[in-house]
């Protein structure tokens, strides 16, 4: 049986966290109270659980990593999510960024290019009860089957903006994907306003590991 605690020194900690994002400037309530809600610790091997509110990445094995919470509120409060959205999320992790958007009432497909992340952390969700809907497989080309979606979201480094995502927004839909080169990311914000009609922002910096596959590196 999977036994974790939520004490109250982790709900201490996670008040601090949500302090420490708000003043780098995330003012989405629902997106502060997502983190607030959500146990970052249950994401940690209990014997690291000390650096799970920090606000830093850390990795989660497979060379991989948890976003850092900062990231992870930023790039969710660009989706601007509505209760009920259909979000695709591209770079399952460890299933931390997935379970805040389904606490923020989205029906959530993710999926993972790597087979012993994408096991483990199927497995460890729906133990806590979070639902989603998980793929196996390389999401740089999107999910075109369970296409079109309210919103996209990458968590992994793209050389350009991968155009089969794009393709697979409804008319409104956004689309948030870090694009750069393999070190530094500019976040970009693109909504779909007609099926011809992109309007493309951009942010700040971030440093996210590759994207990998068919639209990403090589
Ligand atoms: N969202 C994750 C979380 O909350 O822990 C963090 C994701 S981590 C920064 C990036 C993830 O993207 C890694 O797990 C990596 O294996 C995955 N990834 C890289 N290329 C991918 C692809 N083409 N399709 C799906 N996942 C991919």
């Amino acid at each position: 049986m999977l036994k974790l605690e939520d004490s109250y020194r982790h709900k201490g900690q996670r008040k601090e966290l949500v302090k420490v994002i708000k003043k780098k400037g995330i003012t989405d309530e629902a997106v502060l109270a997502a983190i607030n809600t959500l146990p970052r610790h249950f994401f940690f091997d209990s014997a690291l659980d000390s650096h799970a509110y920090e606000d830093k990445a850390f990795p989660i094995g497979e060379g991989q990593t948890i976003s850092q919470p900062y990231t992870v509120a930023f790039q969710t409060e660009l989706l601007q999510i509505n209760p009920g959205d259909k979000v695709l999320e591209i770079g399952t992790g460890s299933g931390y960024q997935g379970a805040i958007l389904h606490l923020l009432g989205a029906e959530v497909h993710t999926i993972e290019y790597q087979k012993k992340l994408f096991d483990k952390t199927k497995k460890f969700l729906t133990k806590l009860g979070i639902h989603l809907h998980f793929y196996f497989g390389d999401g740089s080309k999107g999910l075109a089957d369970q296409a079109p979606f309210d919103k996209i979201l990458v968590t992994a480094g793209a050389p350009v903006v991968p155009q089969s995502l794009l393709q697979q927004l409804s008319i409104g839909g956004i689309l948030v994907v870090p694009v750069g080169d393999r070190k530094t990311q500019k976040m970009l914000r693109l909504t779909k306003k007609t099926a011809i009609k992109i309007i493309q922002e951009e942010f700040e910096n971030f440093a996210f590991v590759p994207l990998l596959g068919a639209e990403g590196w090589r």
